[in-house]
């Protein structure tokens, strides 16, 4: 009785990967979200980025610092979303140019913003709610 346990419990501990791995991508463990491929551009709240009447507010009032995400009107102000490569950041802005599959992140520098160029990245859109 005992042997039996240690066999299931080093089961248990060395699944092969390929389980381990469906374990992983069990929707109970993700983190709540949806998955989707965008364009990714990014700015920097100076005026070239933001026009002249750059004044580093951005358009849910909150000042354009930090990690900031600006997003279609379709996704709300205060969505996490997931960026490869720039982190989980709050949607906290709007742009002319950002419709449909496109987000725009912010970068403290110019230079910063245009070595991000336009990147097509599989983001996590957090559903609302989950802070
Ligand atoms: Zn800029």
């Amino acid at each position: 009785m005992k042997k039996c346990l240690i066999v299931l419990l080093a089961a248990v501990l060395f699944l092969p990967p390929t389980v381990a791995g469906a374990a992983r991508n069990h929707p109970a463990l993700r983190p709540a979200g949806q998955v989707r491929t965008m364009k990714v551009t990014a700015y920097c709240p100076c005026r070239e980025c933001c026009g002249p009447r750059a004044c580093g507010i951005t358009a849910s009032g909150r000042p354009a610092r930090g990690k900031i995400i600006a997003a279609p009107a379709s996704v709300p102000f205060g969505t996490w979303i997931t960026v490869p490569g720039y982190g989980r950041a709050q949607v906290l802005d709007r742009g002319g140019a950002i419709r449909g599959n496109r987000l725009d992140v912010l970068m403290p520098t110019h230079a910063k913003a245009l070595r991000w160029g336009v990147r097509v990245l599989k983001v996590c859109v957090e559903s609302n709610g989950g802070t």
